[in-house]
This record gives structure tokens, sequence and C-alpha cells, in this order.
């Protein structure tokens, strides 16, 4: 099942998206990588259709159990707000007390990020939130939370509105839509009673606001740090990834969306210092295969996942090991 609609799309985001090749905006290129050692060129993967599952990814050589098959840079990420003060505001690097940047109530873990986050955050600085923050720590809810920091992000020149428009949204109830309706509310009221032109929120309305959160919600991936230095075995951080408990924050990526679901999967996604996130193989991989990942904790049993798989992204998982019934 894959998370991508083919229905709504911009054709540029397509085509781009198509080509990971040249998409230095979804995934860090080899300079960036150089470091890990373990990145010299393009990502072994093309992004191609099955009959099943729409688009998927598929390896374009031989990899092998463990290696970086690429890394990739959220398009948004941001802090749960239980951990607004012990990550960066940015990248969500777990702020250590010597290394911390402050600017106007919030912290970075560098001079980059606090540069970086500027054009968003002088946006931010702007608005008044403490209704909206008030009415997402009382539901407790991440996502509205993501929404306005895209929103200001948008306005700030960072992105463009319909930069989620090719990721499948998931099917809301009425209930939640009343209550999604009541935050586009608080968010609305924040940006027009700090006085910001027309033009600049003309994109924020409840049917954007509304399609934004459904498609935040099944594509967001929950972000655990493990932490460790370079060099470090892969596939044991894999395994800690997934133990790993108390999430630091919620990202959004265009290109590790591509990856379909499998309760036995080949491919892992997980998270080091920060929200760049970085999709590693399990097991060798052969030429031509498709790269799945797991949506959700594999450890549970059968019925717990088709559960969750229904509920949380709205398909059931059809994957051999399902299929044996384990
Ligand atoms: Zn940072
Ligand atoms: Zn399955």
């Amino acid at each position: 099942m894959s998370r991508l609609a083919l229905t709504r799309y911009s054709r540029c985001y397509l085509s781009r998206l198509l080509n990971p090749v040249t998409s230095p905006l979804f995934y860090s290129s080899a300079a960036t990588n150089r470091d890990d050692g373990s990145q010299t060129g393009p990502p072994p993967i093309r992004v191609g259709l099955t009959e099943s599952a729409g688009r998927a990814v598929f390896a374009t050589r031989r990899i092998s159990a463990g290696d970086l098959i690429h890394t990739a840079k959220p398009v948004v990420a941001c802090p749960s707000l239980v951990s607004f003060d012990s990550v960066c505001y940015l990248c969500l690097k777990k702020l250590m007390g010597s290394e911390k940047v402050q600017d106007r109530g919030v912290s970075y873990c560098s001079q980059e990020c606090q540069e970086n986050a500027k054009g968003f955050y002088d946006v931010e600085t702007r608005a008044d939130w403490s209704s909206f923050v008030d009415y997402c720590r009382t539901h407790n809810f991440k996502y509205p939370l993501m929404v306005k920091r895209l929103c200001c992000m948008i306005i700030s020149g960072d992105l463009p509105a319909d930069c989620l428009d090719i990721l499948q949204p998931a099917a809301l109830s009425s209930a939640m839509i009343s209550k999604i309706e009541d935050g586009y509310g608080l968010l609305w009221n924040a940006f027009r009673k700090a006085n910001f032109k027309d033009e600049d929120v003309a994109f924020l309305t409840k049917q954007w606001y509304t399609a934004i959160l459904a498609r935040i919600r099944i594509n967001a991936f929950r972000i655990d740090l493990v932490g460790g230095s370079c060099g470090e075995d892969l596939l044991s951080l894999a395994a800690a990834s997934v133990e790993c408990e108390g999430a630091v924050g919620h990202a959004v990526y265009m290109l590790p969306s591509f990856y379909n679901h499998d309760c036995d999967p080949n491919a892992h996604i997980m998270w080091l210092q920060n929200a760049d996130a970085r999709l590693t193989t399990l097991r060798d991989v052969e030429e031509g295969e498709e790269l799945r990942i797991c949506y959700i904790d594999a450890s549970m049993g059968y019925e717990a996942r088709q559960t969750i798989l229904s509920q949380g992204f709205g398909f059931l998982c059809n994957c051999l090991r399902c299929k044996s019934g384990d």
C-alpha cells in the first residue's frame, strides 16, 4: 500500500520526486554526507509503480545488509510539546548545555540551525500562539503544531503552499473534522490578530488546513533518536530505534513516503542525532527488489498489526508474513 496518491499532485513536484537523483531537496547529497563514508553518489534506488500498491521504491543495484540507502531531510519537523526545552527547535537534536544557542524563548543546537530557522521563526514570533498551543496541549494533539510551523514556513517563503499535495491523505471521520475545525479557527485567529497581510495568509483556508492535516496524519514519522556515533553497527542501531521510547517530535519527508509497508521489512528508517532520516537495509537486497519499511512496531501479533494498519493507515496488510498468519 502506498502512502502516495496518484490523483492530486503538482506536475513539477511529481517529476522531481520520481527522479530522486535530481532532488537534493529530499536527501542529503554525498557532499554533506561524506563523514559517514557510506554514500558517495546518488542513492541506489528508483521510484516505480507496482500493480497492487501504487508507487514503490526499488533497488537499482545489490545492497548489502546494514548499508545506508540514503538520508532524507524533513520537509517540516516539529518538536513535541514535552521536548520543547530539551531539543533543538529546528533539527530536534538533543541539547547539551554548553552548545545551546538561545533566541527569543527557544533554543537551537547550533548557530546554523538558528540561522536556518530564522525565516519561519520571525513569522512565528509576530503572533500570539497561547490559545492554539493550549488547544494542542489539552487534546494532546501533535500534528496541528506541524501545520502551524508549515504555515510560518510558507509565509516566510521557505516552502510553497502545495508542498505536501503529492502525499496521500487519510480518510477523516466527521468527529475528527469538527475537532480539526476548532484548531483551524485558533490558528487563523492568531494570524489575523497579528495583522498579517491578506495575501500572505490567502492559502490558509479551512480546506487547505484539513487537507494538510489529513496528509500529515498518515505521512508523519515519529522521531526517536538513537544517538550513537559514526561507524556504529547500523543493524544494532536499527534494533535500538525500534525499542526506543519517547518521541522527540514528528516530521514529514518526501522520498521516505514512497516506501511501502511490510511486516517483515527489508529496510528501516531511523534517526541518529537529529531529524535527518537514514534509510538502511536490514538484509541483503538484490537489484530490482522492492524496498519496504515497517510503519508500525513489527513485534506485534497479526491481529494487532492489521488493526493499527487499518485504523491508522487505511489498509489491510497482505505481505508474506501476514499471508502466513504470523
Ligand atoms: Zn539543530
Ligand atoms: Zn503484513
